[in-house]
């Protein structure tokens, strides 16, 4: 019998443990562990709520979960509850599923004023992350600033775009609900430090901005090269940019009340403001002949009173893991960190590709895993369960899980999916009675 233990319940760590149970047959028993009551990571708090097709990948986890050699132990934290030490001396492998739960900071100054964010944050807030839920982004004000221009940017600028009937059926949770449908919010800014070339934008995320209700994309043409050049671009990124150049144009649709600005080459220089963010000073940028970014030496201020850094993510360490500071990720080879120890996802690789780059990722895992010698004679999950219960550690299992899942279903407001639960006490209550 080989024992493996996932830390983190996202997609990384749902694929890594199907993979197992493929690769390992009858021989292997997993525990899935999360540190929130409820599985799935960032397919519940990270993709967009207004993405559900997206979402409805967690139903083949769910196939995962009730698997007789699968266990999900939610509410259960890696570092606080039990060590990575401890796994490691009760499980034959650990895998560390955490993904890059932290916003990569801004690093301009004012960025500690009230009103700037990072986009994990601003995300996990409309999404009904528990860490994010009192976060109350400033809406009050015509302009806000979305740095970056990855998917995540157009996510953040089109949630903010959005009335609230087009975010009815989605599972936007009503805290985010509410507010932004009183939102002052008229103009949106996606900063982008280099060009429409440049851009991380994929081509469904980059469309939908042309097919909001009351929100038009502004996209200027002479950010973009001679057209000839975008022959050189690879298929994805050259449809991308046609899309941008259809959007140049035909102009901003004046009858829409919200505007989205993409700001390509410019870089934050400062947020103003003396409590509150009143505005941002970017500067106006070029692209030297290695295609990076750098200042003309020409400022401008935007005005706005939220500025939300979406411009990557950052793996939080874990005491005794060793830890890539500059990568923002677990110091790993092809995800071996130690003899038994491994790393899978954005944990691995750092926050970049989509949901099935980590199917792949949990897969080839698991070819390693498999390739390498258990060590046997470990407790395995018996160890763990007694260890949390000396600890007085309440465990969420994927029977408690599915009653909060019934719990969201049952009080969700017309055409929605779901109404999250919030507050990790409310989510407690389900299964601590
Ligand atoms: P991303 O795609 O890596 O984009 C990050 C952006 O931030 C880049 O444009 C980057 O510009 C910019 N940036 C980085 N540091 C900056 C700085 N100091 N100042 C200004 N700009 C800066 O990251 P992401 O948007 O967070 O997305 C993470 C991953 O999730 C991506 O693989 C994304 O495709 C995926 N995702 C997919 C979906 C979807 O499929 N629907 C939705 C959301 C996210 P440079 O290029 O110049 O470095």
């Amino acid at each position: 019998m080989r024992t493996l233990a996932i830390v983190g319940s996202g997609p990384a760590g749902f694929y890594t443990a199907e993979a197992a149970l493929k690769a390992l047959g009858d021989d292997v028993q997993i525990d899935i562990i999360d540190q929130l009551p409820t599985p799935y990571g960032l397919i519940r708090a990270g993709v967009a709520p207004d993405h559900q097709s997206i979402k409805a990948v967690s139903r083949r986890y769910d196939a995962v979960a009730t698997d007789a050699r699968v266990r999900f132990l939610g509410n259960v934290s890696i570092g606080e509850d039990v060590s990575v030490a401890e796994l490691t001396g009760l499980y034959d492998d650990v895998v560390l599923a955490v993904g890059a739960p932290e916003d990569r900071p801004l690093g301009v100054p004012g960025s500690d004023l009230a009103g700037v964010m990072g986009s994990a944050a601003f995300v996990g807030w409309y999404n009904g992350h528990p860490a994010f839920k009192d976060l109350a982004p400033p809406l009050n004000a015509e302009g806000v600033v979305v740095v970056g221009n990855g998917n995540v940017a157009i996510d953040c600028a089109r949630i903010l775009a959005k009335t609230v009937a087009e975010l009815q059926d989605s599972d936007i949770v009503n805290h985010a609900l509410d507010p932004l449908s009183r939102s002052a919010v008229k103009r949106v800014h996606i900063l982008g430090r280099r060009g429409p070339h440049q851009a991380s934008f994929t081509l469904k995320e980059v469309g939908e901005l042309g097919e909001l209700a009351r929100a038009t994309p502004l996209v200027r043409e002479a950010d973009f090269p001679p057209a000839e050049a975008d022959a050189g671009l690879e298929t994805g990124q050259r449809r991308v940019v046609e899309v941008l150049r259809r959007f140049a144009a035909a102009g901003p649709d004046a009858g829409k009340a919200v505007t989205i600005s993409l700001d390509f080459f410019h870089r934050p220089l400062r947020v103003l403001g003396t409590t509150q963010v009143e505005g941002l000073e970017v500067m106006k940028t070029r692209l030297d002949e290695h295609g990076q970014a750098i200042d003309t030496g020409q400022t401008a201020v935007i005005p706005c009173g939220l500025v939300v850094a979406a411009i990557g993510y950052r793996t939080a360490g874990i005491p005794g893991v060793p830890f890539d500071d500059r990568a923002g990720r677990f110091v790993n080879s092809d995800g071996a960190i130690s003899p038994g120890l491994w790393c899978v996802g954005w944990a691995r690789r750092g926050p970049s590709g989509t949901i099935g780059t980590n199917r792949q990722d949990g897969f080839s895992l698991v070819d390693r895993i498999a390739a390498s010698p258990a060590a046997g004679g470990k407790a395995g999950r018996d160890g763990l369960d007694a260890l949390l219960a000396a600890r007085g550690v309440a465990i969420a299992n994927f029977a408690d899980w599915q009653r909060i899942n019934s719990l969201e279903v049952a009080r969700a407001r017309p055409g929605a999916p779901r109404e999250k639960i919030v507050a990790l006490d409310e989510l407690r209550r389900v299964f601590t009675g």
